[in-house]
């Protein structure tokens, strides 16, 4: 699975505070806007789908 010390540093691109993601089994789920992230063969995939461009 994902790195601890990889867990450790990321953060929610969409949250200004930028808080701590957590992991739940394959995505990386942030608690204060309740995006969740795929993680596709263990790399995190924190792109934020807003609907621009
Ligand atoms: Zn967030």
């Amino acid at each position: 699975m994902i790195e601890p010390s990889l867990l450790e540093i990321l953060a929610c691109p969409a949250c200004e505070t930028r808080p701590p993601l957590r992991q739940d089994r394959d995505e990386l789920k942030c608690d204060l806007c309740g995006r969740s992230f795929p993680i596709v063969d263990g790399i995190p995939n924190l792109l934020v789908e807003d609907g621009g461009e």
